[in-house]
C-alpha cells in the first residue's frame, strides 16, 4: 500500500479532520507530522505557496512516503494570484493546503472545506487536472462559493484517471 505523510505545519486539526477520507479514497495508509513552518518568501502577511510546497517535498522524501500533504493555516499565493487554496505537484506527488480562507463558524461547513481542497490537491498529485463539471472535487475553486457548490467526490470521468493504488 502506498504512504501519505500528512504535514500539520501550524493547523492542529485540519489534517486530523482529512486523514480517514483521504487514506479511504486514496488507499494510502498515512501517518501525521508536526513540523515548523519554513522560512519562505511571503507578500504581506501571505506566504509563497511554492516555497511551502518545496518543504512539504522535501518532508516527503526525508520521511520516505510516497505522499505527502501539508497543512497550515497562513494565506498563501503564487505570484499570479491574489491567493490560492491550495497548490500540488504531480511530479513531485506533493501538496499543500492554506486553511486561511476556509474558516466558517460552523464547524461541519469548514471540515468540508477543507476536505474539498485536500482532495483536490492530492487529485493533482495523482496526475489529475482541472475538470469542467462545477460540482467535481477538481473544479478549480477561484471562490468559496466554487468551493461550497462542489462535491468532495471526482465525478465519474475523474474516478477513471485516478491512479491505481500499488
Ligand atoms: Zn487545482
Ligand atoms: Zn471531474
Amino acid at each position: 500500500m502506498r504512504t501519505l505523510l500528512l504535514v500539520e505545519f501550524d493547523d492542529e486539526r485540519s489534517a486530523r479532520i482529512v486523514e480517514q477520507m483521504l487514506r479511504e479514497r486514496f488507499g494510502l495508509s498515512s501517518s501525521v507530522l508536526r513540523a515548523p513552518l519554513p522560512e519562505v518568501r511571503t507578500r504581506g502577511c501571505q506566504l509563497d505557496a511554492e516555497d511551502l510546497l518545496s518543504e512539504v517535498c522535501r518532508l516527503r522524501l526525508a520521511n520516505d512516503k510516497d505522499v505527502a500533504l501539508g497543512l497550515t493555516n497562513q494565506d498563501t499565493f503564487v505570484p499570479e494570484l491574489n491567493f490560492v487554496f491550495g497548490l500540488a505537484s504531480a511530479d513531485s506527488r506533493c501538496a499543500v493546503v492554506s486553511t486561511s480562507r476556509l474558516r466558517h463558524t460552523d464547524a461541519s461547513i469548514y471540515s468540508a472545506r477543507v476536505l474539498k481542497e485536500s482532495m483536490h490537491e492530492l487529485g493533482h498529485t495523482q496526475g489529475l487536472r482541472h475538470c469542467p463539471n462545477p460540482f467535481c472535487v477538481m473544479h478549480f475553486s477561484n471562490s468559496l462559493e466554487d468551493t461550497d457548490r462542489k462535491s468532495y467526490e471526482f465525478c465519474t470521468i475523474c474516478a477513471t484517471k485516478v491512479r491505481p493504488s500499488g
